[in-house]
């Protein structure tokens, strides 16, 4: 009989074999989630989140997939698809007159320091003919511990072609909140990682509800947009209104959803 770790190696084994081809083979999906406004609930913007539709598997989740993809450097590949196409579906969604928001990718570290990302980035653009205003580009804490000047001077150039930058899972890396003067110019959104979300409670009693609105206030003071994440209740969002949040996401109004479903959304809230 196998036993469990068994199945387990031979899994990772074969999906990194498989992985290879995912983009020759059309695997690749990407899913929409959207970023409402606290206050009125319309969709303000998108993250692209990737997912991969394998052949025996079903959907397997970025959490899997994306470290095996950075261990055999096939994420260059990913990152560039991912990229080309929110930028293009992005664009088909504006040419149809519908609500024209910013959608955002999810940048892995290594990718980053790729020497090729800008003139890529720029090549996107162009080909898709995507305005800049509507790409965002969310990237880690861990990344900035990397190689601050190299990583500085990279954002400072894509926020030069107009890009946005967010800041990911903010509160879970090394910087204190202090350290947030130093992004000062190079971070245009904080988002508040999930787990001081999931803490929120409306006794203000709760260490999370206080850290939550630190983050909130600093970053107003910072003159930076902040995003909670992850949010799934009612009792969230009260409290994040009250410390004026403006922006939330998270399974309250939707899951991360196909294309084709994302687009109801949209069009509904072109009704309204
Ligand atoms: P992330 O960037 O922090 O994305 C948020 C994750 O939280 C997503 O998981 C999303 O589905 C999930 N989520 C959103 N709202 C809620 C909620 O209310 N409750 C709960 N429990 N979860 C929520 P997903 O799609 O599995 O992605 C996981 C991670 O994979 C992402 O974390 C991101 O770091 C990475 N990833 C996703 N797409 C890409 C990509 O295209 N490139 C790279 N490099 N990484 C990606
Ligand atoms: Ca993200
Ligand atoms: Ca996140
Ligand atoms: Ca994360």
């Amino acid at each position: 009989m196998k036993s469990k770790a068994v199945d387990y190696e031979a899994r990772l084994n074969s999906l990194k074999l498989d992985l290879t081809y995912v983009i020759a083979r059309n695997e690749l999906e990407l899913y929409y989630q959207p970023k409402v406004s606290a206050e009125t609930n319309r969709i303000i913007g998108a993250e692209a989140l990737l997912r991969w539709n394998h052949p025996k598997w079903g959907i397997i989740g970025p959490n899997e997939f994306i470290p095996l993809a950075e261990k055999t450097g096939f994420i260059n590949e990913i990152g560039k698809w991912v990229k080309k196409n929110a930028c293009r579906q992005n664009k088909v969604w504006q040419d149809a007159g519908l609500l024209k928001i910013p959608v955002s990718i999810n940048l892995s570290a290594s990718r980053f320091l790729e020497r090729d990302l800008i003139t890529h980035v720029m090549d996107t653009l162009k080909e898709t003919k995507l305005d800049p205003q509507y790409l965002e580009i969310e990237i880690t804490e861990t990344l900035l511990l990397e190689n601050e000047e190299v990583v500085f001077s990279v954002l400072d150039e894509l926020r030069n072609l107009g890009i946005k930058i967010a800041l990911d899972d903010f509160g879970t890396g090394y910087s204190s909140l202090a350290s947030l003067n130093r992004f000062k110019g190079k971070i245009d959104i904080l988002k508040i990682d999930r787990s001081f979300i999931q803490g929120l409670s409306s006794s203000l009693e709760e260490d999370s509800n206080f850290i939550v609105k630190m983050i909130i206030q600093l970053s107003h003071q910072l003159k930076m947009n902040v995003i909670a994440e992850g949010v799934e209740t009612n009792e969230q969002l009260a409290v994040l209104q009250k410390y004026n949040c403006s922006m939330i996401q998270g399974y309250l109004f939707s899951k991360p959803i196909p294309a084709d479903e994302f687009v109801k959304l949209l069009k509904k809230d072109n009704l309204e």
